[in-house]
């Protein structure tokens, strides 16, 4: 069998940093450090050995239960741990191994955090949102600047505008402002003819769960959903398939 080293590498990284993710999905909200303490069960606060805080592994091993108190290990860490690592085996495969595939990695990693926050809190935290500019401020330094500062302005004042024409139609806060400014992350980011593909990813993706829901009698009015996952599921699918996507848009309806 002849499998590339460095793919088997990329998902090593993937798995131990999505740990690590699951790590700040938990304790950033909690206003908590995320170096230290060491990891421990939310139930028994039995501290895990190394063996069983491996990615993945110790989940299997473990048979997803805490070898202290026996409670079950939640899902989602091995879920968060086995997404990460498979989308930066995507950013390697779409980038290669340049600069480019750190600063998504980096950007993946921060919107898998604030995904999984936002679901928890409907908060977006703001430190997030910063260290979020980071890839797409070092970008500017060596892409061509315009496209991705459009971007950061365009998608918040798109999401600005959302929010003040919901806040005056539903007479309440129909968008959170940490959503406009998740939408200037991703704008800067992606640039604006990707981040306003990403855009309506979200929205579409949002309308269709809404129906969903409505129709399984899950959904009252007056809910609130957090609108930040489906900003996210428009990012990921813009990072990996935005120029096809804007290609294939533009032939079908200019043509
Ligand atoms: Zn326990």
């Amino acid at each position: 069998m002849d499998i590339d080293i460095i793919v088997l590498w990329v998902i090593i990284l993937g798995l131990m940093i999505g740990s690590f993710l699951n790590v700040c999905i938990h304790r950033i909200p909690k206003g908590e450090s995320i170096i230290s303490p060491p990891s421990k069960c939310p139930n028994c606060d039995h501290k895990l050995s190394a063996w069983e805080n491996m990615p993945l592994l110790s989940f299997l091993l473990l048979k997803g239960k805490c070898r202290e108190c026996h409670e079950n290990i939640s899902w989602r860490y091995p879920i968060v741990e086995g997404l990460t690592a498979w989308l930066f085996l995507m950013t390697y495969y779409h980038e290669g191994l340049n600069i480019q595939f750190v600063l998504s990695c980096v950007f993946i990693a921060v919107i898998i955090v604030i995904t999984l926050i936002d679901l928890d809190t409907f908060h977006i935290p703001n430190g997030l949102l910063l260290v979020g500019l980071i890839p797409g401020l070092i970008m500017l330094s060596f892409d061509n600047r315009s496209l991705y500062i459009i971007g950061f302005l365009i998608l918040g004042f798109l999401y600005l505008f959302i929010r003040l024409g919901g806040q005056m139609v539903f007479r309440k806060e129909a968008m959170g402002l940490g959503d406009v400014k998740y939408a200037s992350v991703i704008g800067l980011f992606l640039g604006w003819k990707i981040g306003l593909m990403a855009t309506f990813i979200a929205f579409f993706g949002a309308a269709i769960l809404s129906i969903v829901l409505l129709l399984f009698g899950k959904y009252s009015f007056g809910q609130k959903i957090p609108f930040g996952p489906f900003m996210s599921l428009g990012a990921f699918i813009g990072i990996f398939w935005g120029p096809q996507l804007i290609e294939g848009y533009l032939n079908f309806f200019m043509k």
